[in-house]
């Protein structure tokens, strides 16, 4: 169940928008009508929200300040529907953070595809667990690693170790800096600890392991490969 908010000004358009995205998706979204800005807001304030359609042109405060106001709340989807076809407007409308900007007149089907596809998006960035890179693949609510799809055990400091260098692909991170993050600041070893981890986190990956490279005199990144290509370091 998906909950859209549609603010939109003429009633007869509004209502028939309304109808047609219930029907259409069999009763999975609901649709909560808004006439002006300031009902939209309301609205929006209320309860949650996945999704926004906003005219631009209203009576009270137009789309785009709701469109801002909307931002500041959260990183739901946005859509413009609005008779402003103008360059300018729709650059305007994804300056302030829409998703999309559709032209009055418009298709409602292409409404509908339109707002499943911008649901099915937020619905995969929020739900984006899983930090990946060749053929190493980390499912972090579950600590689970695999390597070519078969699961490796790794001890819960391998696994922090590595979430670190998946989530900063490409970046070195500094033995220090791992140290801090995963034994703390009373950490009163040496960080070699870093280094022996980082053996053991190799040992595990098997062909992947070249994925972790040494960063002369500083610490280690995560670079992806190509499978045959790149020499361990
Ligand atoms: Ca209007």
């Amino acid at each position: 169940m998906h909950t859209i908010l549609l603010v939109e000004d003429e009633a007869p358009l509004r209502e028939l928008i309304c109808d047609y995205l219930t029907a259409k998706s069999g009763g999975e979204w609901r649709v909560l009508p808004a006439a002006d800005g300031t009902e939209g807001l309301l609205l929006a304030g209320s309860q949650p929200v996945d999704l926004a359609v906003l005219d631009v042109m209203l009576p009270d405060i137009d789309g785009f300040a709701v469109c801002q106001a909307l931002r500041k709340k959260g990183g739901m989807p946005i859509l413009f529907l609005s008779a402003r076809a103008a360059e300018e407007d729709r650059l305007r409308g994804y300056g302030l953070g829409a998703d999309d900007y559709m032209t009055k007149p418009f298709s409602q089907a292409e409404l509908f595809a339109k707002i499943a596809a911008l649901l099915r998006r937020s619905k995969g960035l929020a739900g984006r667990q899983v930090l990946s890179s060749g053929g190493v693949a980390l499912d972090v609510p579950a600590h689970a690693v695999t390597v070519d799809g078969v699961r490796v055990e790794l001890a819960p400091k391998e696994i922090a170790l590595l979430r670190l260098l998946l989530e900063q692909q490409g970046q070195a991170l500094r033995r220090e800096d791992l140290l801090l993050r995963l034994w703390g600041w009373d950490y009163e070893g040496s960080d070699r600890v870093v280094d022996s981890h980082i053996r053991q986190l190799r040992r595990a990956l098997g062909p992947w392991a070249r994925c972790i490279r040494t960063v002369f005199k500083t610490g280690y990144k995560w670079e992806a490969v190509p499978p045959d290509g790149g020499d361990a370091t």
